[in-house]
């Protein structure tokens, strides 16, 4: 897999030079603010001790405190984590959000402990990372792994630690504790009103568009729900375990079903069973990887079908892929704003925390789409202007903002 870090950072690194900023913002900007490394012993059910590395990276705070997931994996790196980082300052300020950038994360394989030992593992992290997050200073929210009741433990962790009750510490947690709603569905609703707007802008009709999507968990799962919904047609979806395609469409509450019955998508009978690899080469209008990062690089770029990608996953098309997917004339909706809608609703939820007061969901999701459109709106406005990629455009908006307030706010000492 390619370095998450090093294309991040040469993400940066054009667009710095694009915008021809200076050399101390650029300095300042393509390193984190922070990193902690955290060891994290949890005692397992058979008695046994075993010891995890886990992460939190703070890549910027000049526009607001650090805001960003925390993933469980086997794979996860320090270097991942650096680069989700910088993804997320970029994400927060193309949404004009008042955050800037972090992220977290445990090197675990969670599928293989029980909830007993998943939920020490992560009061302990919770307790190791105390000192640098909180509602002011780094707000953390789920991953790739990680869900609302991880956020109950982190914030109950939290509180106890604090000696009161700070629902704002995380994003993304179940309603009775202070979550918001529509906060489970907002992802997969920002990659939803992504692609409505990119059709909207280029007056397409959405028709029975095909739609196939790497990955079916959180991003994933509510993308298909709600595409389905407009009328678009899911023929193929994949998870860590292969992938089932059927071009007349797949029925996704039942694909939802078979998932949460039988834990992977495979065994959804009314369709072809592929493998992982195979579908993201299969004939579709859209192809919307959900997954992890690097799922399209210079290595399968060329082998792509589908005419649009809307990036729910972050970081998932390397900067070979997407210079070849460009030459190609493949549409690139970039994470930092197709896979926004979780932390402009998370950023929702801090501030019902921060009054007590709560919305409706009809509220959240109105909010969310006007955000989403603002965003969407200035990133294709630039593209056209300035006759660069959606991504690039995205960057620029994004890196400028931080850079101002970088500027104004000076260098300390
Ligand atoms: P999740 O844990 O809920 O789901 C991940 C899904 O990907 C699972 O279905 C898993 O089986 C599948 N998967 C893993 N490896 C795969 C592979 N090689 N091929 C196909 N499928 C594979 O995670 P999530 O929260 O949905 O996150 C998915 C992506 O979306 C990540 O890149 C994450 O950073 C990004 N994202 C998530 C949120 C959020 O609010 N959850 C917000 C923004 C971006």
């Amino acid at each position: 897999m390619e370095n998450p870090w090093k294309i991040a950072q040469q993400q940066f690194d054009r667009s710095a030079e694009i915008l021809g900023l200076e050399d101390w913002l650029r300095l300042k900007l393509r390193e984190p603010r922070r990193v902690i490394i955290v060891s994290v012993p949890v005692k397992m059910d058979d008695g046994t001790l075993k010891v995890f590395t886990g992460y939190r990276s703070q890549h910027n705070t000049a526009r607001g405190p650090a805001k960003g997931g925390i993933r469980y994996h086997q794979d996860v790196t320090l270097d991942e984590v650096k680069a989700l980082s910088m993804w997320m300052t970029w994400k927060c300020a193309v949404l004009n959000l008042p955050y800037g950038g972090g992220k977290g994360g445990v090197r675990c394989n969670p599928k293989t402990m029980s909830t007993g030992e998943i939920e020490r593992l992560t009061r302990r992290y919770t307790s190791e990372i105390f000192d640098i997050i909180g509602p002011e200073k780094d707000i953390p929210a789920p991953d790739v792994n990680t869900d609302g009741q991880v956020m109950a433990w982190i914030m109950d962790t939290y509180s106890v630690l604090s000696g009161k009750n700070v629902p704002g510490v995380v994003t993304g947690k179940p309603l009775d504790i202070g979550g918001s709603e529509g906060r489970n569905a907002a992802t997969g609703r920002g990659v939803y009103f992504t692609l409505l707007n990119y059709f909207r802008n280029k007056k397409q009709s959405i028709g029975a568009r095909s739609v196939i999507i790497q990955g079916f968990g959180n991003a994933g799962r509510y993308a298909a729900m709600l595409l389905e919904s407009a009328g678009f047609k899911v023929v193929g979806v994949s998870d860590s375990k292969g992938a089932v395609y059927n071009q007349n469409g797949i029925d996704v509450k039942d694909l939802i079903r078979v998932k949460a019955e039988t834990t992977s998508v495979v065994n959804y009978k009314e369709a072809e069973k592929i493998s992982g690899e195979e579908i993201l080469y299969k004939d579709a209008d859209v192809l919307i990887p959900a997954a992890l990062e690097s799922a399209i690089t210079y290595a399968n770029a060329d082998r792509i079908r589908a005419k649009i990608i809307c990036e729910a996953a972050n970081g998932p098309v390397s900067n070979e892929a997407d210079k070849i997917l460009q030459e190609r004339g493949i549409i690139v909706l970039p994470d930092i704003l197709a896979n926004a809608g979780g932390v402009v609703v998370s950023y929702f939820e801090w501030l019902q925390n921060m009054q007590s007061y709560y919305w409706t969901e009809q509220q959240v999701n109105e909010k969310l789409e006007l955000m989403m459109k603002t965003a969407f709106d200035n990133v294709i406005t630039l593209a056209e202007e300035k006759n660069i990629t959606l991504r690039e455009s995205a960057l620029m908006i994004a890196i400028k903002r931080v850079a101002e307030a970088s500027k104004i706010k000076g260098l300390y000492p």
